[in-house]
């Protein structure tokens, strides 16, 4: 069966056609710039790219694109899209409904439009497009695989926040955490990787992109995340400014005399890397003028190293110890010298880094000692992976 995994964002559409014979990418593709003057889509198969331009109202048009793409005569790769078994959705807040993947319904549909006040950014886009790629393909299954699922195996210690229970039995506020996919994927393909069964391991996952989360996952299930409610919490990331003492808010709207709205918007787009660089949210670009001596910018990066490495001990604390460490996404599969800053100092609980295998970048490694009590490995990520395994579980064989 071929599957099409969808994720939508409000201006974007990325998708990528899966041949679950073999697991392989058949095609891969980027539409941007939906509803906004300049529509593009970038398709690439087998690597070679495809840019096609053309204004898009909607994300139904931006579907439309896409499906013509896929069929297009000449460099597209099905020739009808019936050849596409069963579409795999991600959508990044499921609350508490959803605790694994489901395929998709009018109750499912409500329930990711009851959560949009948890996830008002990307639920909305979600949302659109599930519905456009219904319309273009009705007779198609489709399944949604939720960011924050993996998460919900958490127990109550983890998940509340010290505020009055009424807040978590009224309005559900309670930590979710994101990057599910992306834990669960890393987690299992860690202990491939080291030959044991997931249910004798004790992991922290690092997810380190421009969004970052950690994860303690025992035997199997996650039990601690550092994202919380929403995906501002834990360490410092690219433009959010992750963990802080919510009394900060106050103290900066009373005095530079700011409202809610423009006070989160400080801290989820010009906070983090960028707000403390004042340099780029990007971390090469923080690296580089550290290495030019720019103060802030070391600064930026001594931050996340500290952070990182108080949620490893945190997390080996809260398992009663550690088997592995995982580095994962833009930052955590390439940077060798955050892994290197991340664990220097870390051996009294066992951690010791090889450094010259540490030297890899984006490619699956084992990267500690040989005498390293704990395992550290680099796992690159692959969610796209995980909705289409979840997709073609739920919709059945072919
Ligand atoms: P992601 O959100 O997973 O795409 O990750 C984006 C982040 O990964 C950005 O901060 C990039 O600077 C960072 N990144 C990508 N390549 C490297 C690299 N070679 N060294 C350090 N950071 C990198």
């Amino acid at each position: 069966m071929k599957i099409l995994v969808v994720n939508a964002g409000s201006s974007s559409l990325k998708y990528q056609l899966i041949n679950m014979e073999d697991e392989s990418t058949i095609a891969q593709g980027l539409v941007e710039r939906i509803g906004i003057e300049g529509g593009k889509l970038t398709q690439k198969v087998k690597g070679e790219k495809r840019v096609l331009q053309k204004d898009l109202k909607d994300h139904l048009e931006a579907v439309g694109m896409m499906i013509a793409a896929l069929t297009d005569k000449e460099f597209g790769v099905i020739s009808s899209m019936d050849e596409i078994g069963a579409v795999g959705h991600r959508v990044l807040h499921g609350g508490e409904k959803f605790t694994e993947s489901v395929v998709i319904n009018d109750t499912v549909m409500d329930a990711i439009r009851e959560n949009i006040p948890l996830g008002p950014l990307h639920n909305p886009a979600n949302l659109m497009g599930i519905k456009a790629c219904q319309e273009v393909m009705p007779n198609t299954p489709m399944v949604a695989v939720f960011d924050t699922a993996f998460h919900q195996t958490m127990p109550p210690k983890s998940f509340l926040y010290g505020v009055p229970i009424d807040y978590y039995k009224r309005l559900h506020v309670r930590r979710y955490g994101f990057h599910g996919t992306s834990h669960r994927y890393v987690s299992k393909r860690a202990a491939e990787l080291l030959g044991r069964p997931i249910e004798e391991l004790r992991l922290v996952t690092c997810h380190l992109g421009n969004g970052s989360s950690m994860a303690a996952v025992q035997y199997g299930k996650c039990v601690d995340t550092s994202m919380g409610l929403t995906p501002l919490e834990g360490v410092l990331m690219g433009t959010r400014s992750g963990s802080l003492d919510p009394a900060v808010l106050q103290f900066i709207m009373n005095h530079d005399h700011l409202d809610i709205n423009q006070m989160l918007d400080i801290l989820n787009k010009k906070s983090g890397f960028l707000g403390i660089s004042g340099i780029s949210s990007d971390m090469r670009d923080v690296e580089e003028a550290a290495a030019e001596g720019h103060e802030y910018s070391q600064i930026a990066i001594d931050m996340l190293y500290q952070g990182i490495k108080k949620y490893i001990a945190a997390y080996a604390a809260v398992m009663g110890g550690v088997d592995a460490v995982i580095f994962t996404a833009g930052i955590g599969e390439n940077g060798y010298e955050l892994r290197e800053g991340v664990l220097e100092g870390m051996e009294f609980l066992g951690i010791k880094l090889d450094r010259e295998k540490n030297k890899v970048r984006g490619k699956e490694a084992e990267i500690s000692a040989p005498d390293s009590k704990v395992k550290v490995l680099v796992v690159p990520t692959n969610e796209e992976i995980v909705i289409a395994r979840d997709t073609l579980e739920l919709v059945g064989q072919a």
